[in-house]
């Protein structure tokens, strides 16, 4: 049985910070790199650990922030070694952290090796460089292809974020994206629909309706062919949508953009949708006032039915079923059973991904 996985999050500031991501409002107070100390840092992961169950667990400590490898070399020794003496102890299983492409080089994964790092992810946010550019990250598509190649080479999991509907941005343009992180075989990816947080530049392009950000459709949309085109080359996607925070959430902090706080589950249900609707339009049979009965896994099933059993409302009208159930069954993840008139199909949803993604 795999054991259970907790993360302990510590976000690193990065005040001070050169770049002019439009969209990210991070202050710059010149001088100070971040306000995160080694008190904290242990303070952190001792409260974390606490609250764990003491038994069978994974716990992996991760710097967020965007840009660790940008703050100065002794701070990030000094921060590091919290973790590592935890590490040592066996106390926590993993260390990853996030930064930019930019920030990667010989010398700094030699440090990050010293400090027993296990995966660096990178923010890449797009490979194209016209995005790139006006998006203001200041960096270009090849300083993330040399990025990843070095991690990888210096024995690192690599993790790589995209973002949809930045700047510029389109679905052909995230779509190559994705294409493209699956050449450089990361270990894991996420994705972000890109959001209006108060007190960035794209507010103020927003403002000037020089910036019209993604529908909540066009983002899930978008997202659910990514994740299909990573589940089916067996890349982890370890977060779609950003995490709902006290800040995170309209009236807070979110201006405008596709903010959901299920937005994983409203991709993964629309997964189903596409693949079942994809089925059942070519099977062409006589569907109008029969039953249909579908079986899957038991972890499976909300994201089956959709939300507010959107997916069961959509089957019904698009078919005419007289009625939709769903049951759950002692199935592989991947097999869903449907029963129409007594006709049992059984239905591997990695091959049918594999049909769908043929035509992305
Ligand atoms: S997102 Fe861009 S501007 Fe914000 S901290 Fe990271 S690199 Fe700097």
């Amino acid at each position: 049985m795999s054991k259970d996985y907790y993360i302990i999050p510590i976000f690193v500031p990065h005040f001070g910070c050169p770049h002019d991501c439009v969209f990210c409002n991070q202050r710059r107070i010149t001088g100070l790199s971040t306000d995160v100390t080694q008190d904290y840092v242990k303070k952190t992961i001792e409260e974390h650990l606490a609250t764990f169950p003491k038994r069978d667990i994974v716990v992996e400590v991760a710097f967020y922030g965007g840009s660790f490898t940008g703050i100065p070399k002794e701070i990030q020794r000094e921060l590091l070694s919290i973790p590592l003496e935890f590490k040592n102890q066996g106390r926590i299983k993993a260390i990853r952290l996030s930064t930019r492409p930019d920030y990667i080089d010989d010398d700094i994964l030699n440090l990050l090796k010293e400090y027993d790092v296990d995966t660096i992810e990178l923010g890449v946010q797009s490979l194209c460089d016209d995005v790139l550019y006006e998006s203001g990250r200041g960096h270009n598509s090849k300083q993330v292809y040399m990025a990843s190649k070095l991690i990888k080479e210096h024995g690192f999991n690599l993790g790589l974020q995209m973002m949809i509907g930045l700047v510029g941005d389109s679905r052909e343009k995230s779509i190559f994206t994705g294409k493209e992180f699956i050449k450089l075989r990361p270990y894991c990816v996420r994705i972000y629909p890109t959001l209006i947080i108060k007190d960035t530049y794209l507010e103020k392009l927003y403002h000037q309706e020089k910036y019209k950000p993604l529908t909540l459709e066009e983002a899930i949309d978008i997202s659910t062919d990514l994740i299909m085109l990573f589940e089916y080359n067996d890349i982890n996607v370890i977060r779609v949508g950003l995490q709902p925070t006290e800040n995170i959430n309209f009236g807070k902090d979110v201006i405008a953009g596709p903010f959901h706080p299920s937005f994983r589950q409203l991709v993964e249900s629309n997964k189903y949708k596409i693949l079942l609707k994809d089925y059942l339009d070519k099977l062409k049979l006589d569907y109008d006032g029969k039953d249909l009965t579908i079986y899957v896994h038991q972890k499976n099933i909300s994201n089956l039915v959709g939300q507010k059993s959107s997916n069961m409302k959509y089957f019904k009208d698009r078919y005419n079923f007289k009625n939709i159930r769903v049951y759950k069954k002692d199935l592989p993840k991947d097999i869903v059973e449907l029963n129409i008139s007594n006709t049992t199909l059984k239905l591997d949803m990695k091959y049918l991904t594999g049909q769908y993604v043929k035509g992305i």
